[in-house]
Formats: structure tokens, C-alpha cells, sequence
């Protein structure tokens, strides 16, 4: 038999000898890698502002991400939306979200005047270049390829976590204070809190979409964008199709011309949690891809010879688990404007909810000019004292949430999540007795916009 080289054999033994119980009889190797003041899961754009906040205040901070890169959804080139007021130019969004924003500037990664837009297309691959330069310079420990596998709790405190590692062994992390920027709730779902998912009538969530991009669009002769979108309409209403979407989104990528990205398929299954069903929309995704462009596209006006460039790397989730927060926000609140005392960031976002049963979206509207604030209450999980969220898994219920998940909101409730675990973390102070004057102070030093 060949000698193993040292540090072979040091990998393949490990020091582990401490075992994961992940069933009575299964259990794998578990190796203590280290403690920080906080843990963040999930790298979305969410995630990203958490970590980053987190550790400028002070505190030591690892952010955990399942996939090889960070920026989740916001990888997929989805223009940032909601930063204004509704229908004017009124900054409400500020702190890390207009930095990104600013460094994309620099590298030219970003179509619009951010002071008069609404809404912002972004260079997506500018993007993840953005992301890794600002954890790196703030100091962030990057762990990408490691999905949550499992949490301790013990009592009101979550103690530590572990991420699966490739070789077959769970990688555990203790930590003063966690945030859950899964999107999913991961974290909360792990530590056996409430996790409440979809609309309370039956749970059913909103639906899919898988992003696609198509180039080879000549630009000379090509149809408008909305003129493209509303010929889809009629194209369904003369036949059959297995795409129930209506209204698809139709776009000019940043940077690229001659390519135009859709948000153009609906996939709707029960649960948005369970790998089994997401694998089927993966792939019912693609068959309405493919459907759209053999079948509609091609014969549109420029489109004749256009090609599939580009299909998002994971179908885009809206909505699965929240969590069960100290306060959970409600559509009267945001029709309303409501300002809440302990604001800790803004939105002005209609409600848009894709319905599971319907191919048109319904909306609701704030008055013109108007916002919303989002109460520091609802990233806190109700049940535990150290465990905070951000993004699309924040306390709010199934309409609500269909405002609050885009993508300035998801950065600013990241930024003022990591802010909170920190200053928890490093008080020593439980998530529900925190100085919140103290955190939006700490938030508006750090540019952001709390009411
Ligand atoms: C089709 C579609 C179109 C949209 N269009 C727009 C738009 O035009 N404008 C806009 O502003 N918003 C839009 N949104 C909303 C927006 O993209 C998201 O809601 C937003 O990205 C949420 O950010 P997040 O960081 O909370 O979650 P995500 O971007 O989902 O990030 C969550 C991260 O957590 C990681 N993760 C999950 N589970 C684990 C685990 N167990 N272990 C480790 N990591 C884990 C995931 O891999 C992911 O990277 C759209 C959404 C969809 C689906």
C-alpha cells in the first residue's frame, strides 16, 4: 500500500474524535473550528450587509453560506428596487445598500442615477466582486460551500452551530449572537423555533420563477420591452400553454447589448423547503423557458435570431419560512405609512403577491410620495435571546412580506440585524433588552435611514 503524505492522513483521521448525532443511529465526525462574537447564515445581499455591519461594529463575525459564492438572489441581475419613497425621489434607504451602489458606480456596474430611480439595474457579476471586496476589507471569516446543518439551543440561547463540510464531517462554531439571513428561516427552523410559512389560510407560498437572459436580440428592429411583454399575454390567450404566468418582466441587461432578461415563468409548489419539489421546479422551469422562446419569442420582431445566453443558477424562491419575531408586521401597517418608535430602516414597496393560484400578481399601493418603517421587533426571534434575522425571513406575515422581501429592504434590515447582533454580542445583552436608541444611533453614524 502507497504511505500517505502527512497531511493526507491528517485530513483523512482528523482530530475529531467527537461524533454528530444526526439520527439515533447516524452520526458524523464533528470538529470544534472556532467562536465568534456572531454567526451569520446565508450570504444573500441580506447576509452580506449583516456580516459587514456586524463586524464594523466590532464584533468578530463569520458569515456561512451554502453555495460557492455570496449575493443570493441578487447574483441573478435583479435590478435593486425600493429605494425611494413611492413615486418620488426621496432617499429611504441609505448606510451600506447606497455604498454598494457607489462602488459599482466606480467600476461602472450600475444603469441608473440612484437619486431619481426607483429602481436600479445592476451588473450582477459587478456585483459579486463588490460583495467580496467589502467582507474582505471589514474584516469578515467567508465560509461558502457549508450549508447549516444543525443548532444547538440550550433554554433562551442559542450556543453554537454546525455547517456540513465536504469531507464528511460537521464544522461546529460557537458564537454570542446569530443572524438568520437564510431567506428560509434555516436557522430559526433548526433551533426548533416557530417558523410560520405562507398564507394563514393554507400555507400555500408564492410562486417561482426561474431568471433567464436571452442575447442575440438585434436592437434595431426590436420590439419594446413592455410591447414584447403584453404579446405574451395575447399569445396565451389564443392557446394553451404551460406557463401561467401573465405580465412577465421583461428587461435590457446592464452592460450587454443585445440581451433582454426575463422573469417570465411560474412555478408553483407546495413548499419551497423540501429539495424534492425544488428539483421539480428546476426543471419545470426550464421547460417554460424553453417553451417561451421556441414557441413565442422567436417569431417577435428582433427576437429571430436571439439565443438562451443565461438561466439564473437556482429558480428565484419569493417566499418559505419566516420567523416568529417579537412583533410581526402587517399590511395595515404599510398601506398605512406607519412610523414605528423602534424604526430601524425603511421601505416604500407595494405589496406584490404572486399568487399560487393565479397568473397575474396582486398589488397594493402606498400613497404617492409615502413609506413604511420596519421595527427593529420584527428581527427578533421571540423565542430565544440571541437570535436575530433579516431579508425574507423577518416577522411579518404572507402580504406583508410580499413588500418587504426585495432587495433595499433585505440590505437594510441586514445592515441593522448585524448591527444589533453585534452590539448583543458584545454587551452581553439579550436580543429583547437592547438599547435600541443606542441602535439607531449606531445605524444613522453609519449612513443608514431609520425613519
Ligand atoms: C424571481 C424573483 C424576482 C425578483 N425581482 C426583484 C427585483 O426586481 N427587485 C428587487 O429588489 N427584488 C426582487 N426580488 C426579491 C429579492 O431578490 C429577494 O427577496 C432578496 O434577494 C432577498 O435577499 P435575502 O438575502 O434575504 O435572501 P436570498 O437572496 O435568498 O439569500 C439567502 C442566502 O442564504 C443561503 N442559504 C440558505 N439556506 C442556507 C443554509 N442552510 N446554509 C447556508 N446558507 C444558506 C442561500 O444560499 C442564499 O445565498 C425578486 C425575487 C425573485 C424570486
Amino acid at each position: 500500500m502507497m504511505p500517505q503524505h502527512p497531511e493526507m492522513a491528517e485530513h483523512a483521521m482528523g482530530p475529531a474524535s467527537e461524533r454528530f448525532p444526526l439520527t439515533p443511529s447516524v452520526s458524523i465526525p464533528v470538529e470544534d473550528a472556532g467562536a465568534y462574537d456572531v454567526i451569520v447564515v446565508g450570504g444573500g445581499l441580506s447576509g452580506v450587509c449583516a456580516a459587514v455591519a456586524a463586524a464594523r461594529t466590532g464584533a468578530r463575525t463569520l458569515l456561512g453560506e451554502a453555495l460557492p459564492f455570496v449575493g443570493g438572489n441578487g447574483t441573478t441581475g435583479l435590478p435593486i428596487s425600493g429605494l425611494c419613497a413611492r413615486n418620488s425621489d426621496r432617499m429611504i434607504v441609505g448606510g451600506i445598500v447606497t455604498e454598494i451602489i457607489e462602488m459599482l458606480r466606480k467600476r461602472g456596474g450600475v444603469g441608473a442615477d440612484v437619486k431619481h430611480m426607483d429602481w436600479i439595474p445592476v451588473d450582477a457579476e459587478q456585483l459579486q466582486l463588490v460583495l467580496g471586496d467589502l467582507l474582505h476589507t471589514a474584516g469578515v471569516t467567508l465560509l461558502t460551500y457549508s450549508p447549516l446543518l444543525a443548532v444547538t439551543r440550550e433554554q433562551s440561547l442559542i450556543r453554537d452551530l454546525c455547517f456540513y463540510n465536504k469531507d464528511g464531517r460537521a464544522l461546529r462554531y460557537r458564537a454570542g449572537a446569530f443572524v438568520d439571513s437564510s431567506g428560509d428561516a434555516q436557522l430559526a427552523r433548526l433551533a426548533g423555533l416557530t417558523t410560520p410559512m405562507g398564507r394563514q389560510s393554507d400555507g400555500h407560498t408564492q410562486t417561482m420563477s426561474l431568471v433567464f437572459s436571452v442575447a442575440g436580440v438585434d436592437e434595431a428592429r426590436a420590439e419594446r420591452n413592455s410591447v414584447v411583454s403584453e404579446a405574451w399575454n395575447q399569445f396565451q390567450a389564443s392557446r394553451t400553454t404551460r406557463n401561467k404566468r401573465r405580465d412577465p418582466s421583461v428587461n435590457d441587461v446592464f452592460g450587454r447589448p443585445g440581451w433582454r432578461s426575463f422573469i417570465a415563468t411560474r412555478v408553483s409548489v407546495r413548499k419551497g423547503t423540501d429539495n424534492r419539489l425544488l428539483a421539480e421546479a428546476e426543471l419545470e422551469g426550464r421547460r417554460q423557458i424553453e417553451e417561451f422562446i421556441d414557441s413565442f419569442l422567436r417569431p417577435v420582431a428582433g427576437y429571430e435570431n436571439c439565443f438562451l445566453a443565461q438561466i439564473a443558477s437556482h429558480v428565484g424562491v419569493r417566499e418559505t419560512r419566516r420567523i416568529s419575531g417579537l412583533y410581526e408586521i402587517t399590511t395595515a401597517d404599510l398601506v398605512a405609512g406607519r412610523k414605528f418608535d423602534d424604526a430601524i430602516a425603511c421601505n416604500a414597496s407595494s405589496i406584490e403577491i404572486h399568487l399560487p393560484d393565479q397568473g397575474l400578481p396582486h398589488w397594493e399601493h402606498l400613497e404617492d410620495g409615502d413609506y413604511y418603517t420596519v421595527p427593529y421587533r420584527a428581527l427578533v426571534a421571540r423565542e430565544v435571546d440571541n437570535l436575530f434575522t433579516s431579508g425574507r425571513c423577518i416577522s411579518a406575515t404572507h402580504e406583508a412580506l410580499a413588500a418587504l422581501r426585495v432587495l433595499s429592504p433585505a440590505m437594510a434590515t441586514g445592515q441593522a440585524a448585524g448591527t444589533a447582533a453585534a452590539l448583543s454580542a458584545l454587551r452581553g445583552v439579550a436580543a429583547n433588552r437592547l438599547d435600541v436608541a443606542e441602535l439607531r444611533a449606531t445605524l444613522r453614524a453609519a449612513g443608514a435611514v431609520v425613519e
